[in-house]
């Protein structure tokens, strides 16, 4: 936690009415499955509360969850607000400076701890990290020292939570996930919690609620699963809360995407989805800004949000069945 600023004071300064600020606050709420009652509390903390400062690292990555992040607020600037509530001092994608001046940037941010660290893409260990360099440094070397005095660490992605794409075999770069250079391979070492938001992009509204309760409850991590993610949000299997339930539990199972067992709504488990064995919240907080998810727009779940999804025996359209 850090800037002078309390987060209402530079909302103020942005031009940024209370009304949205109080918007952004029954959304947080709801997002954090919490009762409507509590939305005073959470404006009261929020605005008296100084902005975190955030560093985003990128290691091995396509900008996916970058972009899923930003890309969503595009219409709803209510919800962008979150982008107001941090200091975003580095992010080496997005960031306007570049060379020595953004990496100044980082180390300023450092400066003080208690700064929320967020990690996306794999980090790779071939060849002393070269396939994944910021600055002329490796991503671990970078890594390392940006945790140093953290407050929070995220893995966001499956590419950071549990080394995702580039770690599918035959892993070229030798390519793991932060917790695995931790607790496996002690290569890594942290004091703050770190928290794995997985998903191939992760929910955007999942970050953004777990970044709130990181103010509110000042530095205190939510109760997490065994895979270190929210049970807030990763607590169920999609397949609890999907449309097509009722047909799965009527052993009514479409047999093609584009025939009318599928447009009428059949489950879609022998055409490969995986929602009975993922957890994630995309039936229940949707994908852009509220609209759908995957298996109500006619497609299954790949199982984005577990570990080793790429290398499932099979692949994605081989049936669980
Ligand atoms: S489509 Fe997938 S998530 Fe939906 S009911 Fe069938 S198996 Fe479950
Ligand atoms: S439906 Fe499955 S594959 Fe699609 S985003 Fe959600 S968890 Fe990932």
């Amino acid at each position: 936690m850090s800037e002078k600023d309390t987060i209402l004071e530079h909302l103020e300064r942005q031009g940024i009415s209370r009304r949205s600020f109080l918007k952004f606050c029954t959304l947080a709420a709801s997002s954090m499955a919490l009762p409507l009652s509590s939305v005073s509390v959470i404006s009261e903390v929020l605005a008296a509360s100084p902005r975190p400062r955030v560093i985003w690292v990128s290691g091995q990555e396509c900008t996916g969850c970058s972009e899923s992040l930003l890309r969503t607020y595009d219409e709803y600037p209510v919800e962008r607000l979150i982008l107001e509530m941090i200091s975003l001092d580095y992010h080496n994608t997005l960031m306007a400076p570049s060379g020595s001046a953004a990496e100044d940037s980082r180390l300023a941010a450092i400066q003080g701890g208690g700064h929320v660290v967020v990690i996306d893409g794999s980090i790779p260990l071939i060849e002393n990290g070269a396939w994944s360099v910021i600055g002329g440094r490796s991503m671990l070397d970078v890594l390392q020292e940006s945790v140093v005095g953290a407050g929070l660490v995220l893995a966001v992605g499956n590419c950071a939570a549990f080394g995702g794409l580039p770690k599918a075999a035959p892993n070229p770069t030798d390519a793991h996930g932060v917790d695995d250079l931790i607790t496996n391979l002690n290569q890594l070492s942290i004091n703050a919690p770190l928290i794995n938001i997985p998903g191939c992009p992760p929910i955007p509204e999942v970050l953004t609620g777990v970044i709130v309760n990181f103010i509110l409850s000042g530095g205190q991590a939510p109760e997490l699963d065994g895979l270190k993610r929210p049970l807030t949000y990763y607590g169920k299997v999609i397949h609890d809360d999907c449309s097509r339930l009722m047909h799965y539990q009527n052993n009514e199972f479409a047999t093609s995407f584009d025939g009318d067992e599928a447009r009428q709504g059949y489950c879609l488990i022998k055409l490969g989805c995986k929602g009975t064995i993922t957890f994630n919240a995309c039936t229940t907080k949707k994908w852009n800004n509220g609209t759908s998810f995957p298996m109500h727009s006619g497609h299954g779940c790949l199982g984005c949000s577990e570990p080793n999804f790429w290398d499932r025996p099979g692949g994605f359209y081989q049936s669980l069945l």
